[in-house]
């Protein structure tokens, strides 16, 4: 489910209790399934959160955070819905983002 709502092979989540969040703008929501609601900036559309539905938790996509390089992974969720070629490990060969621009 993290893969459509990211659009990218897994999503990197960082949860946290609910009050522990002050939005700065009101955040839209979507019901993704039975048991969860999506986060998305409704002016650009960019996903910001998943909420279980009967929990004080909130998890929202690292790629929010100014500093993100300082929230490490503790462990992996969803496993079952890995893709196989998935390894964020070490000894992958590494690009930098402008190596693909022209
Ligand atoms: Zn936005």
């Amino acid at each position: 489910m993290c893969r459509r709502a990211a659009g990218g092979p897994f999503a990197v989540l960082a949860w946290m209790p609910d009050d522990a969040i002050y939005w700065v703008g009101v955040p839209s929501f979507r019901r993704s399934s039975s048991i969860a609601q999506r986060g998305f900036c409704a002016n650009c559309g960019t996903p910001t959160s998943l909420k279980y539905d009967g929990t004080n938790e909130i998890a929202l996509f690292i790629g929010l955070f100014d500093q993100a390089e300082k929230l490490i992974p503790t462990y992996h969720y969803g496993i079952e819905g890995r893709l196989p070629w998935v390894d964020i490990g070490s000894g992958l060969p590494e690009k930098r983002t402008e190596e693909h621009i022209d």
